[in-house]
């Protein structure tokens, strides 16, 4: 029977717009940003890092418009960009309006720090006028003065009343392409402000932790408090907000995406045993090695590293592809099925050789082209090793046996 994905069944039925080409929303593919981290001025910096954030499965990019430079710089970007580009705006409306003339496809608004409503609805009738969406960019950290006054903090309930605020004078206008993020860096007061704002709206949510922080904490809070809102079916695209190269936010973004059914694999996805006493290879040297060869290749494959054949292979069944470690020798195992035995030596590289062949030629082929008599000499490897270390090579049963004949003693001397 088909297992559920909780995660894409059922999600939050929103309303659907289109960044550039890009749908967000309505049953589209949950998307993957960034932000590049270059000024804009310099379009061909930005540019170049665009294609990086694009390599490396970013669907929507944003760029700071901050000065007449940077609108300058996206007049430039925008023709040349891989990517839909989203101007960020803060303050100053004309930036806002700079930014449309630079033909960019979508623009994101901060409530808490462009005010005035005449403003606000400016851009919006200029921005429908071009069929541009834009997000409404609540951020704690620069929430609306007045509602900070009325609830006396950055609360859910005011950062929803901000968006819906800001909404309010969009639909003035009769202005309704609009995505939403409500983002603080407090991971529960993110995911509840997110939670409330779905009840209240149909507009496609935009999500992300804030100021997450450098690797790892930042990916942690960043994934705990996205991850949660995916899981309700909340979220429609997804930023990681961290302190590093924007490429590791997207990385982070498609990863979490994948792990979690709401993407297709794009790239590779390495799974690797944590090591124990039965590892007969330095697991996390010869797992480095193998995702740094095969990340190079661009294969949507998940490949195994496992430390020891006893339980490696079995456990990584459900790998397109693996190698697990024998005695001074490599299973190379394909769904499970042994197809051959290398030396230890040339693990990566038969495991390199074989995903290259694998994603030529397919899985029922690559079977075919097993060793015939790859199995047996895996087993008597198997066996050979079983031998040399003994079923109980963690020594658990003999630890246990400690366990027990102190425990006893220690009853008799209380009693
Ligand atoms: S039993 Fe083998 S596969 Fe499992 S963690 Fe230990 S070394 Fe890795």
């Amino acid at each position: 029977m088909a297992r559920t994905n909780t995660f894409t069944e059922p999600r939050r039925r929103t309303r659907r717009i289109h960044v550039g080409k890009v749908a967000v929303g309505g049953g589209a593919p949950v998307t993957v940003q960034s932000m590049t981290t270059t000024k804009t001025a310099d379009s061909e910096a930005t540019l170049a890092q665009i294609y990086q954030l694009a390599g490396a499965g970013c669907d929507i990019v944003r760029c700071t418009c901050n000065e007449e430079e940077a609108a300058e710089g996206l007049a430039r970007i925008v023709p040349r960009s891989p990517l839909p580009i989203v101007a960020d705006i803060h303050f100053h409306v004309e930036m806002a309006l700079a930014a449309l003339e630079a033909g960019v496809a979508g623009l994101r608004l901060n409530p808490g720090n462009l005010r005035k409503p005449e403003e606000i609805k400016l851009v919006a009738r200029e921005a429908k006028d071009r069929g541009v969406p834009i997000r409404i960019g609540v951020n704690a950290g620069s929430l609306h003065p007045d509602l900070y006054k009325k609830y006396n903090g950055a609360t859910p309930e005011a950062l929803v009343e901000s968006a819906m605020n800001e909404l309010a004078l969009f639909r003035e206008v009769d202005f309704e392409d609009v995505k939403i993020s409500v983002k603080a860096s407090n991971v529960p007061l993110m995911v509840e402000a997110y939670r409330m704002l779905s009840e209240a709206v149909d507009h496609p949510l935009h999500l992300g932790v804030t100021e997450a922080g450098p690797p790892p904490a930042g990916l942690i809070k960043a994934t705990a408090g996205i991850a949660t809102l995916l899981a309700e079916g909340i979220g429609d695209t997804i930023r990681y907000s961290l302190t590093a190269d924007p490429v590791e936010e997207v990385k982070a973004g498609r990863t979490l995406l994948e792990a979690l059914g709401l993407r297709e694999r794009r790239g590779l996805d390495l799974i690797a045993c944590p090591s124990c006493g039965r590892a007969e290879i330095d697991v996390i040297k010869v797992a480095g090695e193998a995702q740094e060869a095969l990340e190079r290749l661009h294969l949507p494959l998940q490949v195994a590293v496992m430390g020891c054949v006893v339980n490696g292979p079995g456990e990584a069944r459900e790998a397109d592809l693996g190698i697990a470690a024998g005695r001074h020798k490599g299973h190379l195992f394909i769904k499970g099925k042994i197809v051959r035995v290398v030396p230890e030596e040339r693990m990566v590289e038969e495991l390199v050789a074989e995903a290259q062949r694998l994603a030529a030629e397919g899985v029922e082929a690559r079977l075919a082209a097993a060793d015939p008599g790859a199995q047996s000499e895996a087993d008597a490897d198997r066996s050979a090793l079983f031998q040399l270390r003994g079923i109980d090579a963690n020594k658990s049963e003999e630890k246990i046996a400690r366990i027990r004949r102190r425990v006893g003693e220690e009853g008799e001397t209380q009693g």
